[in-house]
């Protein structure tokens, strides 16, 4: 049977406007990425090969998927997602088999982009611990990549979060022979991913996205999401005593009235954690 995603997974509506504090990546990665796929004959022209495989290396929650996503719909190319631990569970020869016939619908369908999430989990560092299913992934990953044709509009983008452990083969030139690293964002960052996650929310006029950008240290994209879902439920917890809930529905004046202030955000802040704090913790 050949690989069938669902009608949707490929179309993507993600933009680079969705994403914040990630100026100077986004335009690296528009020159290694958007560029070859929509305009191929400038490479053509110049006789060289344009960048087949792209290494993403970040914390985890940084938005190297959402970033990966926002590069296919704006390059006009369809996306195809590879989530490493899920492939790796399949029975034997099943992940090969879908690694060779993601690749093929992607070459079908070309300008493509493919994104494998997780690299490390199907590509570690082929060593003495590494099992036979991993050697024999990585040898199929290998084999696909070197086998596309040079004119195949297809570009791989991979992800992970620990670079040092994956299998140096992967690295040489024409595999992911390009790297671009995704830091933490600082507050001006920060300031810009708040902006995004708040767009559609009413927010009190006491809300100062500077001083909450400011006052969240250490998030990355992930928690400043999380923390503004978490405003949000206590802006939801507040007006509770407000409705009858047995009539079934919410007036409208108590629903334009609703709002998501400082308090909530300074309320939500107390239960979301950054990350990269969580980790810090969980190592000491
Ligand atoms: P992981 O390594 O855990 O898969 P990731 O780096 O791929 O993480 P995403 O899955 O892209 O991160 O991001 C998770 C969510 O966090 C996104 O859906 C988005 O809501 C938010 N997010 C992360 N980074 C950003 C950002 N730079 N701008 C806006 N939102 C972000």
């Amino acid at each position: 049977s050949e690989y069938q995603e669902p009608q949707d997974a490929r179309r993507t509506d993600v933009t680079y406007d969705d994403l914040g504090g990630l100026g100077d990546t986004i335009n690296q990665l528009r020159e290694m990425v958007e560029l070859p796929l929509r305009y191929p004959e400038l490479f053509q022209r110049l006789g060289v090969d344009p960048p087949r495989g792209v290494l993403l290396h970040g914390p985890p929650g940084t938005g190297k998927t959402r970033l990966a996503r926002a590069v296919a719909n704006e390059s006009d190319a369809q996306f195809f997602l590879i989530n490493g631990p899920e492939i790796m569970g399949s029975a034997y020869g099943e992940s090969e088999k879908r690694l060779r016939e993601i690749f093929e619908a992607a070459t079908k369908a070309a300008p493509s982009i493919v994104f494998i999430d997780e690299i490390d989990s199907i590509a570690p560092k082929r060593g003495q611990v590494t099992g036979e299913a991993e050697k024999r992934i990585v040898a199929q990953l290998l084999t696909l990549m070197d086998g596309l044709e040079p004119r195949t509009n297809l570009v791989v983008i991979a992800a992970t979060n620990r670079p040092d452990a994956i299998d140096e083969a992967l690295r040489r030139p024409g595999r992911f022979d390009r790297e671009i690293v995704i830091g933490v964002p600082d507050e001006s960052g920060r300031r810009e991913i708040l902006a995004i996650h708040t767009r559609g929310m009413p927010l009190g006029e006491d809300v100062d996205l500077g001083e909450l950008a400011r006052t969240t240290f250490g998030f990355v994209g992930a928690d400043m999401a999380a923390l503004t879902r978490e405003a949000a439920i206590e802006a939801v917890r507040r007006i509770m005593p407000k409705l009858n809930l047995e009539e079934g529905t919410i007036p409208p004046e108590v629903l334009a009235e609703l709002r998501v202030t400082r308090d909530d955000f300074l309320n939500a802040l107390k239960r979301v954690q950054p990350s990269a704090m969580r980790e810090v913790m969980v190592q000491a």
